[in-house]
This record gives structure tokens, C-alpha cells and sequence, in this order.
């Protein structure tokens, strides 16, 4: 059977999410409305900007429906997917979900110019590392008691999950590496 997985697609590196998807044949739904959720069995938010995906989530109806499918169903967060899971304070213009017990700093590991891709080891799979890129990411500070380091960068933690959702400041989705979807999709049964 066809998993059917969404992808949050109001802005941002939806595509590539909606590609590996594919190749781990998975069937990406991409989600704008609250009704797009409904098909889901998981939902991914993929990197791109906090802030314009905060808005759009509100004004499409979607914050509600987003937190109550996260009570029930995993949801990956990446890079600005991962701000808006965090519990970090509101901004001007970016208001996170809340879904996560964790806080970030945005864009502290550098500006655009200062995006960079470089090994990390994933602790689920010592195997062979990882290359993470990271464009503009945030930076975890603050962990909740509940939140699981899965990754870390030169001492840094770069990837968390709790018992369901699973965040990470680098964008997985970039290169051939499926392990970081593979992982987050495992639990999902037919
Ligand atoms: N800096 C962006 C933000 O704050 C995130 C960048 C990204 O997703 N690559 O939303």
C-alpha cells in the first residue's frame, strides 16, 4: 500500500522533500488547506522562511489543524520547519507551533554567503556520517526533558525527536541520503 505523506507546501524547499518521498515510495500530498491533511499519515515542513510560512499557515487556516494532526501523527521539521515546531518565543512576524519542547536561535550558523555542507554523525546510524547543509539554520539552545539528541555538529545538537515529530537544523532533503526519511518514516504502518 501507498503511504501517503504530506508536505507542507506554502513556501520554501517543498519539492525536494516531495522527490525523496518518491524515490522511498511514499505518495507526497502537498498540503495548503486543512482538508490536505486529511489523506495524511505523516507531514513534513521543510525549510524556507519562518516567518512567511507563519503567516500563510494563518491565513490559511492551517494552525489549528496542524497542531491537532501533530497529537496523533509524526511530524519532521526542517531547518524553518524545525522553528516552527520549536516552543521558542514569537518573533514580529513568526509565531511557532509549539508542538516541540525546545527553543532556537535563528540564523546562527550564519548568514546566506556563510551556507555550508559538512559530515555529522547521526547517532541512530554510526555506519557512514552524514553531509548536513546548512543554509541560514537556527541553532538549538533550550532542551526539554522529553527531547532526544539525534545528531550533533562539532558538539552542537543539530537534530532532536521526541516520542513522534523529529527536527533538524540542516536540510536532509539536499543529496541522495534518504536515512534521515527513511528513520522519520519507519514507524509508519499500512
Ligand atoms: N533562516 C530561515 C528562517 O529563519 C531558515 C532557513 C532555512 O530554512 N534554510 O526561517
Amino acid at each position: 500500500m501507498v503511504r501517503p505523506v504530506g508536505i507542507l507546501a506554502l513556501q520554501g524547499n517543498f519539492s525536494q522533500h516531495a522527490a525523496m518521498l518518491l524515490h522511498l515510495g511514499y505518495a507526497p500530498i502537498m498540503v495548503r488547506y486543512p482538508k490536505d491533511l486529511e489523506a495524511c499519515r505523516a507531514l513534513i515542513i521543510p525549510g524556507g522562511e519562518s516567518t512567511t510560512m507563519s503567516k500563510q499557515i494563518d491565513r490559511n487556516g492551517l494552525r489549528a489543524p496542524i497542531k491537532d494532526f501533530g497529537k496523533k501523527n509524526p511530524i519532521m521539521g526542517t531547518c524553518a520547519g524545525m522553528i516552527l515546531l520549536s516552543n521558542s518565543k514569537n518573533g514580529k512576524n513568526m509565531d511557532p507551533l509549539n508542538i516541540m519542547d525546545f527553543t532556537v536561535d535563528r540564523n546562527a550558523w550564519g548568514r546566506q554567503v556563510y551556507s555550508f555542507t559538512d559530515t555529522l554523525k547521526l547517532h541512530f546510524d554510526k555506519r557512514k556520517q552524514f553531509k548536513g547543509t546548512f543554509i541560514r539554520a537556527p541553532k538549538i539552545n533550550q532542551i526539554g526533558k522529553q527531547i532526544k539528541v539525534l545528531a550533533e555538529y562539532n558538539g552542537e545538537p543539530v537534530m532532536l525527536k521526541n516520542s513522534k515529530h523529529l527536527v533538524c537544523s540542516f536540510h536532509p532533503e539536499i543529496g541522495k541520503d534518504t536515512r534521515i526519511h527513511q528513520f522519520f518514516l519507519k514507524n509508519l504502518h499500512d
